[in-house]
């Protein structure tokens, strides 16, 4: 568990500067929730908090260290991805072990932590199959399940439900936000969906053309007379 800070944050592609001087301070075990239209910059700025994208000025902080200047291996934090990127040969269990197993745990513990999650996420009975055995929604909580059994300081969701039909979208919302107050993981969470954002987030930070135009609780956003 950890407290983000961003600080003076810009990111340029090129000569294009796509996110001006974002700020911002996330709780420790706080929700939040980065919504905006296509093109906002979104991903942009989740990416850089995985390491995923170098940072062209200013600082994030996990934790009160400084990300940007350690290797993307040694942040401790594990993203979940719309298209689920799961490994489609291995069965899921190989594809919840395989972070573990190249961190150099101990066979013991990596069972535990993969049957810990899988209870956690009700997917016990699928751990011998393959991912193409299995539904979308089970598909994407095996790949939540890979990011628990890493345990984390920080989760970061980029757009995990977009490829669900909108009936499982709203389930796999709410047992997110379960999942997510039962481990307490402080977690960003990018989405283009408004409903989807005051549904999830404590607070909400809402980006326009690279720049946040708003930061705070649902309520604050969109309750004000
Ligand atoms: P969002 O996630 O909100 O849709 P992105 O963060 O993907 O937005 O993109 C923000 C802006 O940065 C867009 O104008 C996009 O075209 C641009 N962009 C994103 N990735 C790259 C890249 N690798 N090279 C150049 N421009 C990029
Ligand atoms: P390690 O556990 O030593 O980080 P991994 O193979 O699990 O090794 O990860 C290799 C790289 O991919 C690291 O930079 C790690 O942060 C990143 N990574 C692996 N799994 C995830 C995940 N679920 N979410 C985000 N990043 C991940």
């Amino acid at each position: 568990m950890a407290e983000i800070k961003l600080t003076d944050l810009t990111k340029s592609y090129g000569p294009t500067e796509v996110l001006h001087h974002v700020e911002g301070e996330i709780k420790d075990g706080e929700f939040i929730v980065i919504v905006g239209p296509s093109g906002c910059g979104k991903s942009t700025l989740l990416r850089m908090v995985a390491g995923l994208e170098t940072v062209t000025s200013g600082e994030i902080a996990i934790a009160g260290r400084r990300v940007n200047e350690l290797e993307p291996s040694k942040r401790d934090i594990a993203m979940v991805f719309q298209n689920y990127a799961l490994y489609p040969h291995m069965s899921v269990r190989e594809n919840m072990a395989y972070g573990l197993k190249i961190r150099k745990l101990s066979k013991a513990e990596i069972n535990q932590r993969v049957e810990e999650a899988a209870d956690i996420l009700e997917i016990r009975q699928y751990l011998d199959r393959k991912p193409r055995q299995l539904s979308g929604g089970q598909r994407q909580r095996v790949a939540m399940g890979r990011a628990i059994v890493r345990d984390p300081q920080v989760f970061l969701f980029d757009e995990p439900l977009s490829n669900l039909d909108a009936k499982l979208r709203v389930q796999m919302r709410l047992e997110i936000r379960k999942l997510q107050q039962r481990l307490g993981v402080t977690s960003i969470y990018v989405t283009h969906d408004q409903v989807e954002a005051m549904t999830l987030g404590d607070r909400l930070m809402v980006l326009n053309g690279g720049y946040v135009e708003q930061f705070g609780t649902p309520i604050e956003l969109y309750d004000r007379p």
